[in-house]
């Protein structure tokens, strides 16, 4: 019987890739939101509605209804990649100008719902892998299984790291863990929704764990 799986957790917790490692051995759907909210905070970076100086949260807000999310499955990568506006945007959502602006743009209240509810619809049928902040809180708390992850912040800034520094992006260490940490405070402060680990959540702390560790503890949960 399939069954829903939510994973939450602090930034760059390794919670994307256990999800796709279980979404590809159990034959299931995997879902980012950490995307769509990045697609949105990108397209308010393209219309000038945010950047370092201002951010113009109504002309963001009047705009949601003219902003299609989906995600495409792409078989080379073997896990869908997001589109804004029928654009592919997988690799501009992962910069870190995007990391730094998205976790405002987390904050209001519309944008929340409407992706809240393009999720729910995405996970009504089981079989779902989904990962974000508010997955097991507020998307799925029906869900049969709850992760939340955990590590330290020098081990997760340090990952981050390794990964923009070997697409090529030019920054430094203090940057990545400035953003890692920058976060994590408006994530697990903001009113709406803050990131909190769901009462029947299981928490693993993976800062020790191998990437086949993590999965074979988490697989065992699945059957159990
Ligand atoms: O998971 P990822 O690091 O890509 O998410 C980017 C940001 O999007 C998070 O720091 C958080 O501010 C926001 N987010 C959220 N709720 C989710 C997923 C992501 O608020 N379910």
């Amino acid at each position: 019987k399939k069954i829903t799986i939510a994973i939450d957790g602090f930034s760059s917790t390794g919670k994307s890739t256990l999800a796709k490692q279980l979404a590809k051995h159990l034959g299931y759907v995997y879902v980012d939101t950490g995307a769509m909210y990045r697609a949105i905070a990108l397209f308010a970076m393209q219309n000038g509605y945010i950047n370092s100086e201002l951010f113009d949260k109504e002309k963001l807000i009047a705009s949601l209804p003219s902003i299609k999310l989906q995600f495409k499955f792409n078989s080379d990568l073997g896990f869908a990649e997001m589109y804004l506006n029928d654009t592919n945007v997988e690799k501009e959502i992962r910069t870190i100008e995007v990391s730094s602006f998205v976790s405002k743009v987390a904050e209001i209240s519309e944008v929340r719902a409407k992706l809240v509810e393009q999720q729910k619809e995405m996970g009504k049928d089981k079989g779902v892998v989904m990962d974000g902040r508010d997955i097991g809180t507020v998307v799925f708390p029906d869900a049969e299984l709850k992760i939340f992850m955990t590590a330290s912040a020098a081990t997760r800034a340090q990952r981050r790291y390794d990964e923009l520094t070997e697409k090529g992006d030019d920054v430094s260490f203090e940057e990545v863990l400035h953003n890692v940490e920058e976060r994590d405070y408006i994530d697990t402060h903001r009113d709406n929704s803050p990131l909190v680990r769901a009462e029947d959540a299981i928490e693993i702390d993976n800062s020790y764990l191998s990437r086949e560790e993590q999965f074979d503890v988490v697989l065992g949960l699945v059957n159990e």
